[in-house]
Formats: structure tokens, C-alpha cells, sequence
């Protein structure tokens, strides 16, 4: 049976660029759950759908395709209707509307089995909100990834910055905040750690310090 990791935690804890590495380095593919959301976020605001008329919703599922493909160095692309929106989805606008329409219950049913079908047949390192608690309630090995929202922001503000984005600071601290409240405050698959999950706070770790960490955890437990 392959082995899945699962790796939850509130955004900007670093789960994607620490779960990436450690991937790499244990040779397992590396799946980012939140592209996921973001592509189903891109669809509604390409359609004019608002996330809260679930009937518009429904019909937007029905009519739309989101695909999860990996490239010959194992990186993972998203498309919809056969778009790569890789690129796309990585806007402060799009981390919005993906923390909205991810409480929408249809949405989240919409991609389940998408997440589940990858971990039948690969070892993988998911990471997400819900993977130890929902998607992968089996997972050989669950982490809780935190570090505090100010570093949160910071780690972010400095990727888009990087980017060449204009984003203020305060902006992100703020986002990084509304989501937190949204992602642990809706009914279905709520941000919270799984029974079993291991908790690690990276806050004031260097990203090199936290993959090993991670790895360290991963290679004992595993
Ligand atoms: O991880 P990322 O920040 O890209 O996720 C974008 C949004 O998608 C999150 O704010 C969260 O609302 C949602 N999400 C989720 N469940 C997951 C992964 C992401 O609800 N497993």
C-alpha cells in the first residue's frame, strides 16, 4: 500500500514550500490540495458566480473540468477545461475567493475524489486543510503545520513581492487573518488538527530548519 503524509495547517505556515522538498528528498509526489480550490475559486469568478448561491455553484461543477497532472520533474499543474492555471491561481484574489468557495459543501465533495484517487496509487505528501481529518483519515503520518499569523504574513508578502507584485504588508496580515477565521470557523472539514497529528510551530525556524525537522519526523514515524 503506498504511503501518504498528510499535512494540514492555516496559510502561509509553509506546508507547500517545506512539503515540496521533503517530497523530493523522500522521492513521493507532492500535492497541493489548495490549487485545487483556487481552480474551482478562477472558475467562479470566469463565470460570475458568487459562492454563495449554491445552485449557480452546482451548475458550475456540472459544467466545468479540473484536472491535477504532474510534468516530468514531478511538479504538479492544474488544469481547467484543460487551461494549465498554474500561474493563475497564485493571486491575493484568488486566496480569497478559494477560502470562500471552499465552504460551499458541493465544491468540497466535487474534489474528493480527485485528492483520494492520487494517494491509491502513489506515496504522496498532501497538503491542505482536511487531509488528516477528511481526505486521507488514514495517513500513515499527519502533520499539524502552524507558526504565528505576523510570520504567516511576512513569509507571504515576501513571495509576492518577489514576484513583483504591489501588495502592502498590513494587507496580507489581514487576509492571512479573515482566512484563518474562515477556514476554522466553517461547518464542513474545518481547519483543525486531526487526533493524531504531530504539531509543529515553525515560527522563527529557517526553511532549512523546518524541512529537516519535517524530514526528521517523517523518517521516524514512517
Ligand atoms: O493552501 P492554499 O492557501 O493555497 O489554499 C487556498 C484556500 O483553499 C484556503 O484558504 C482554504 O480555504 C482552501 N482549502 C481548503 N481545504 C484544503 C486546501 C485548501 O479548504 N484541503
Amino acid at each position: 500500500m503506498p504511503i501518504a503524509i498528510a499535512i494540514d495547517g492555516p496559510a502561509g505556515a509553509g506546508k507547500s514550500t517545506i512539503a515540496k522538498l521533503a517530497a523530493k528528498q523522500l522521492n513521493f509526489i507532492y500535492v497541493d490540495t489548495g490549487a485545487l480550490y483556487r481552480t474551482v475559486g478562477l472558475a467562479a469568478t470566469k463565470n460570475n458566480v458568487e459562492p454563495k448561491t449554491s445552485e449557480e455553484i452546482d451548475e458550475l461543477l456540472r459544467k466545468i473540468k479540473v484536472e491535477l497532472t504532474f510534468n516530468d520533474k514531478n511538479e504538479q499543474i492544474v488544469l481547467l477545461d484543460g487551461e494549465d492555471v498554474s500561474s493563475q491561481i497564485r493571486t491575493p484574489e484568488a486566496s480569497m475567493m478559494a477560502s470562500a468557495i471552499s465552504a460551499v459543501p458541493a465544491v468540497r465533495a466535487y474534489l474528493l475524489d480527485l485528492q483520494r484517487n492520487i494517494a491509491k496509487t502513489n506515496n504522496v505528501i498532501m497538503d491542505g486543510r482536511d487531509i488528516g481529518t477528511v481526505v486521507l483519515p488514514n495517513a500513515q503520518i499527519k502533520i499539524f503545520l502552524s507558526a504565528d499569523p505576523e510570520e504567516r504574513a511576512k513569509r507571504r508578502y515576501d513571495e509576492l513581492i518577489e514576484k513583483g507584485m504591489k501588495v502592502k504588508y498590513e494587507d496580507i496580515l489581514a487576509d492571512v487573518i479573515e482566512r484563518d477565521y474562515n477556514d476554522s470557523h466553517r461547518e464542513i472539514a474545518p481547519l483543525k488538527p486531526a487526533e493524531d497529528s504531530i504539531m509543529v510551530n515553525t515560527t522563527g525556524n529557517t526553511l532549512k530548519q523546518s524541512v529537516e525537522l519535517l524530514i526528521e519526523i517523517m523518517k521516524e514515524n514512517m
